[in-house]
């Protein structure tokens, strides 16, 4: 059995859960409801830049990682670029 006042703090949450759904709907409704899908980043040509073994289509990271595949994959000495 729930105390006056604890039924009336109940309502009125239940009251603001029924605002922030109207609220959200309305903001679905402006097409800004969900969480708009995450851009993502440009490649930006310092530390996202893609290192590619022309020995094979591979992407790298990093040019070490590059080297460290060729000389791995193709036994590429240690020359990078
Ligand atoms: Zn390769």
């Amino acid at each position: 059995m729930l105390r006056p006042r604890a039924a009336q703090a109940r309502a009125e949450i239940e009251t603001l859960e029924a605002q922030l759904a109207a609220a959200k709907a309305k903001l679905r409704a402006a097409g800004k409801g969900e969480a708009p899908a995450p851009v993502k980043a440009a490649p930006s040509t310092q530390d996202t830049a893609r290192y590619g073994c022309p020995d094979c289509d591979k992407m790298f990271d990093s040019p070490q990682g590059r080297g460290a595949h060729r000389n791995k994959a193709h036994g590429f000495r240690r020359h990078a670029s």
